[in-house]
Order: structure tokens, then C-alpha cells, then sequence
């Protein structure tokens, strides 16, 4: 019998390690952004070029390296961080497990430049694919140059299996985010394609969140701050109102290492409950410093799940100090929270007196089943609709509010004549009411538009037709590149941050089409000169917000369109609201609109946009 295990050949093993540490371009920033704040730089500079595709270099003024460590960097588990296992609970640098340099050489290109302070020459070191291709003394300033170029070019499925520019590009800003907020005392400059992105100054805290984020961001942040024994809780969150649909500003810091933890956030929901519109998350920036033995960060490579000792501690602190802060700054009452405004007003006594009026139902008869049934619940409503489907609107609507006075004749005189044959009602009932009677549909609810074809009765959701309707009319647009535009009287200026700006600018062509006019377009600013006909001044910038929000939400895959995307988003913002009433014109636009577009029977989303009910299924509830 033969051994057949063997030892992988180093190269090899690095290839591997490297799956695990790099999963994009955005994995190398942070892995050498993260190197150059170990080594004590105060100024890094990062560049890179197609989205990291082609170069990602980190530039800092850092600490350097000797020419032995400069070779050994390289080395898999060669790290200058720790020494043995106890180093691993009170740790003080980002890196500890000496693989990333490896990995990364293992599957790029990478040129290092490295100087240390007193020597007089520096060290370059050329490695392709874990090969040392060169070395060589090199003048160079303090500090250390590592250009990573041509990632995965050994790997091609991983290089192929890369996401659009735009996407990776995103998760580089993102990383680029997270270590830049968690260190505002070191200055940071970001380029991309030659074009500088950021330049952030050293600074502290609160103006390194308005750097990134955009001058308007300011006014926006209220302090927390909090020392107990086991936690240390600084930085921001944003006040209630400015929350957004979007979990993009969420950031924890441990230590001044960005976290992720689904239980912490659920500390800050709790804190803000009651506080935030449906579907909004509070945007929040905290730093929380604990000892470093409470905590095990050595779960995941990549690291940004941690392990708390006393998690719940954690918890309840969390979320008191976040509501404190809110209390304290005016945002919420500070005695109690969970209290319910609508309690206070004066208006309680005088709406019980009125009270007992609704609940009489004079036309209740105990001897017919029908007609208590339609005057007291709206629910059931749309299986007695069908009865009537040639009574005008205005008069069905009464009957099922209930309303009172000039109404309340009619309904008490039809709710009899309902009991007699089909036939004879109806003639009676169209000769009443003739003139008034021009639409044959009726609004439910303020959210369902019911009419009638001829197998029986379509229940159309007002919401979701129109967003059918919306979506076609830009795709269109977009499609045929023919905008409609209304000029704006004044031009309408919208802050962004920067970050936003970059995503309006790669939509720019394409809004466009829509009938969006881009005067200009600055570092946090845009300058808009018209808007298509379909959107009013006031929703643009909610519009635009809703837009950046659902490009950075949308996983693109291979079919992923940015021109749907674009509509379905407009669509979605623009289209009238369940809730909202509609006039009988409306309603009819509405319906025969619907029926217009390609594909009419289901939302932007592929939900369903109406149903039908035919006489037979009809017939059947009255058995
Ligand atoms: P780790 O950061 O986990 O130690 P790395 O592979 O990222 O592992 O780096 C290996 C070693 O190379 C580091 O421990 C450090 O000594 C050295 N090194 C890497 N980048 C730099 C840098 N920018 N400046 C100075 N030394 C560096
Ligand atoms: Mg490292």
C-alpha cells in the first residue's frame, strides 16, 4: 500500500487561504487599508483604478518595513502582531493572522515599495502569483506602497465571476466607509480612475461623518455618550425625522473596528420605537470601546462578527443610552416613552357623545339576513357589491359608510327594495338616478376599484395598476430616448452625499430619457433645471433619495438592467397610494389605462394588479 497524503506546496495552500480572505476587490482595500493603520501611518492614500479590477494601491506614511520583513510579509502566518495565543485577547491592531499579504500575492500582481524611518533606501519587492519576480533597493519616502494589480488573473471563474463596476466599486466606498469612520484622526484620500472621491482631512468624529457624508448630515446627529464599566458608548444618531428606507448608515465600532451584529442593532430599533415612520431605520454611528479581553474576534476571517462576553449587558445599556440621548435632545419625551399623544387632546370628551349615533342601525331587520350585513361591515362589501353593479358610485359609497342625513332615505328605501327579484330592482333603481350615472366603477376602501366586464366583476388594486402603468410609460421613454420634460421655473438644488452623487452620475443618462434635466452636478450637490411631466416638484428629491436606495439594495445578476431598475423605482414612488380617493374619471382613466399596457395583470414586481369574479362563482356565494 502507498501514502497518498502530501503536503500542499505553499503556493497552493496561499491560492486556498486566499478563497477565504479575498472574495472581491473590495476585500483587498480593506486588508491593506487596515496593514497601514497598524503601522501608525497618518496619511493614507488610496487608488484605484476599475473598480479594483485593474489596480488597488494603498499608499501610506507609516511605520515601513526592514528588507527581511518586507520578504517575510509575504510569508503565510508572518505577522509582526502577535506572538503567541495570549496576544490574541488583547489585541491592539487590525491584523493578527498574517495571511492577508499572503493571499493576496498568491493570486495578483503586487509591487511593494517599503522605507523605515532612519535607513537611507527603502526595499521594492515584485511577486506574481506567490513568485518573487524581484527585489531590489529603491529610493522611497517613509512608509509603504503596496499596488495590487490584476486580481484573480489566475483565477478566472473568481475574476469573471465579478460583479459590474459600478457594484464593486460600491463595496470598495463601502470598506473605504467603515475604516475611515472608525479612524477620523488619520487623514484618508481616495481616487478612482484618476479622479479624487474623497480627501478627508484629519479631523474628529462628528466632522469625519459630515466629510463622507455630505455638509447637511450636521444637522442630522445627536450624541450619545455613555461610560459604564463594561462599555464605553460615544459618536451619533440620526434624529428620527431624517431616517431613511435604506439601512446604509448603520455603523458599529468595537474598538475602533467596524462590526456587524444583527442583536446590537436591534438594541437601537428598540431605542427608536415609536419614533420612526414604517419600514424607516435609524441611521446611527457608535463607538463602543470595551476591554479587550471581553471579547473574541477571532471568529471569521474577514472579521466583522464579533463575540461578546456579556451580550445582553451590552444590550440594555445600548438601547438606554440611545434613548437618553434622544429624551435629552428634545427628540422624544424623556419621562415616557411608549405614551400615546392622542391621549391628551380635549377632542376625546366630545367624540363620546357622538359616539352612539354610529352603532344605531335603523335599518337593521332581524327577519332578512342581508341588510343588517352590508350597513354594518365594510368587509364583507365586495360579495354584495356584485348585487348592484348598475347603482351609481355615489350612492353605493353611502350605503356601505353609512353616512347620514340625505343619504340615509336612500339607503333605508334601497336596502327594501333589494328583497325583491332581480330584475324589477335594478330598472327601478337606473331610473332614479339616470343622469348622474356616466362611469361604471366603483372605489373600495379607497383601494380597490371594482368594474364590470362581461363574465362578471373585476376587482382592480389601484396601487399596484398604476405602478403597471408608470413602469411602461418610462421603460418607454427610456427605451425610445425621447424625454418629456417640464421646465422648472426655478432650478431645483438637491444635496446628496458624495457617494450618491456617484450613483446619480452613473444614472444620469437614463433619467434623462425620462425627462430629467441635470444642470449640474458638484461633489454634494445637483442642480436640476426639469422633471418629467409625471413628477410633481415636491416628490423629486424623495424620488431620487427612494432611486439611490434601490440601486444600492438590487443584487444585480446577469440580467440586472439599470433601465428597469429605473422604472420600476419611479414607478414605485410615483404611483397613487391605497388610501388615496379617486374621482370617477379617475377611476376610468385608471381602469382602461391598465388595459393598455403589455402585460396588465401584474405589478412592476410580478404581483398581481386585479381579479376577477365571474357570475357563475357569483351565483354560487348566493346558493
Ligand atoms: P497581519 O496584518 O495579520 O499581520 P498581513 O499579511 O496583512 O498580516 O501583513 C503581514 C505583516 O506585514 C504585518 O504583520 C506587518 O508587519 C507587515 N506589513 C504589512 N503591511 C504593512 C504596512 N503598510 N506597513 C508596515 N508593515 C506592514
Ligand atoms: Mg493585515
Amino acid at each position: 500500500m502507498s501514502d497518498i497524503i502530501q503536503l500542499l506546496p505553499d503556493h497552493v495552500a496561499n491560492q486556498i487561504a486566499a478563497g477565504e480572505v479575498v472574495q472581491r476587490p473590495a476585500s483587498v482595500v480593506k486588508e491593506l487599508l487596515e496593514n497601514a493603520i497598524d503601522a501608525k501611518s497618518s496619511q493614507i492614500k488610496l487608488i484605484i483604478k476599475e473598480a479594483g479590477k485593474t489596480l488597488i494601491q494603498v499608499i501610506d506614511n507609516g511605520l515601513g518595513m526592514s528588507e527581511t520583513d518586507a520578504r517575510l510579509s509575504f510569508e503565510r502566518h508572518a505577522t509582526s502582531k502577535i506572538k503567541n495565543a495570549d496576544d490574541l485577547f488583547q489585541l491592539n491592531t487590525k491584523g493578527f493572522r498574517g495571511e492577508a499579504l499572503a493571499s493576496i500575492a498568491a493570486i495578483a500582481h503586487v509591487e511593494l515599495k517599503t522605507k523605515q524611518e532612519p535607513a537611507e533606501v527603502g526595499t521594492t519587492i515584485v511577486i506574481e502569483g506567490s513568485e518573487v519576480k524581484s527585489q531590489d533597493v529603491v529610493v522611497a519616502p517613509k512608509g509603504t506602497s503596496i499596488a495590487v494589480k490584476n486580481l484573480f488573473f489566475n483565477i478566472p471563474a473568481r475574476r469573471n465571476f465579478l460583479k459590474s463596476n459600478a457594484v464593486e466599486l460600491r463595496h470598495i466606498i463601502d470598506e473605504f466607509y467603515r475604516v475611515a469612520l472608525a479612524h477620523p484622526n488619520l487623514g484618508f484620500v481616495l481616487f478612482h480612475n484618476g479622479s479624487e472621491l474623497y480627501n478627508l482631512p484629519q479631523s474628529n468624529y462628528r466632522q469625519r461623518i459630515v466629510n463622507l457624508l455630505g455638509t447637511k448630515t450636521n444637522e442630522k446627529l445627536v450624541p450619545v455618550d455613555e461610560t459604564t464599566e463594561v462599555v464605553t458608548i460615544s459618536g451619533f444618531v440620526g434624529k428620527p425625522e431624517y431616517a431613511k428606507k435604506t439601512r446604509g448608515e448603520q455603523y458599529f465600532f468595537v474598538n475602533d473596528r467596524f462590526i456587524k451584529s444583527a442583536y446590537l442593532n436591534h438594541a437601537i430599533a428598540s431605542a427608536f420605537q415609536g419614533l420612526l415612520k414604517e419600514g424607516h431605520h435609524a441611521s446611527y454611528f457608535l463607538y463602543l470601546q470595551v476591554n479587550p479581553q471581553s471579547i473574541d474576534i477571532n471568529i471569521h476571517p474577514t472579521k466583522t462578527e464579533i463575540k461578546f462576553d456579556d451580550e445582553q449587558t451590552l444590550y440594555a445599556i445600548l438601547r438606554s443610552a440611545v434613548k437618553h440621548s434622544l429624551g435629552q435632545f428634545n427628540i422624544a419625551p424623556i419621562l415616557d416613552f411608549e405614551r400615546d399623544a392622542n391621549l391628551d387632546t380635549p377632542y376625546l370628551q366630545k367624540n363620546t357623545g357622538k359616539m352612539p349615533q354610529v352603532e344605531v342601525d335603523r335599518s337593521f331587520n332581524p327577519f332578512t339576513s342581508d341588510s343588517p350585513k352590508t350597513t354594518l361591515s365594510n368587509t364583507n362589501s365586495s360579495s354584495s357589491n356584485s348585487s348592484y353593479t348598475k347603482t351609481p358610485s355615489a350612492n353605493w359609497e353611502s350605503l356601505y359608510v353609512g353616512l347620514e342625513s340625505k343619504g340615509t332615505k336612500e339607503v333605508v328605501d334601497f336596502s327594501q327594495v333589494e328583497f325583491e327579484s332581480a330584475p324589477e330592482t335594478t330598472t327601478i333603481y337606473n331610473d332614479v338616478v339616470k343622469d348622474e350615472k356616466q362611469y361604471s366603477t366603483y372605489q373600495l376602501k379607497n383601494k380597490y376599484i371594482i368594474s364590470t366586464i362581461k363574465s362578471g366583476m373585476l376587482l382592480i388594486d389601484q396601487h399596484r395598476a398604476h405602478q403597471r402603468i408608470l413602469y411602461e410609460d418610462f421603460l418607454k421613454h427610456i427605451t425610445v430616448k425621447e424625454a418629456v420634460s417640464q421646465q422648472l421655473l426655478f432650478p431645483l438644488e438637491l444635496h446628496f452625499s458624495v457617494q450618491d452623487i456617484e450613483i446619480i452620475k452613473q444614472l444620469q443618462q437614463d433619467l434623462e430619457y425620462t425627462g430629467f434635466i441635470f444642470q449640474d452636478i458638484k461633489k454634494e450637490t445637483i442642480e436640476i433645471t426639469g422633471v418629467p411631466v409625471s413628477v410633481p416638484e415636491s416628490e423629486v428629491s424623495i424620488l431620487l433619495e427612494q432611486l439611490i436606495s434601490d440601486v444600492e439594495n438590487e443584487v444585480p445578476d446577469s440580467n440586472f438592467s439599470v433601465t428597469d431598475l429605473i422604472a420600476k423605482s419611479l414607478a414605485k414612488s410615483l404611483a397613487i397610494k391605497n388610501g388615496k380617493k379617486l374621482n370617477p374619471a379617475e377611476q376610468e382613466h385608471l381602469v382602461n389605462s391598465l388595459f393598455a399596457c403589455k402585460a396588465p395583470s401584474v405589478s412592476p414586481t410580478n404581483k398581481a394588479t386585479f381579479t376577477t369574479m365571474s357570475v357563475d362563482e357569483l351565483d354560487k356565494k348566493f346558493m
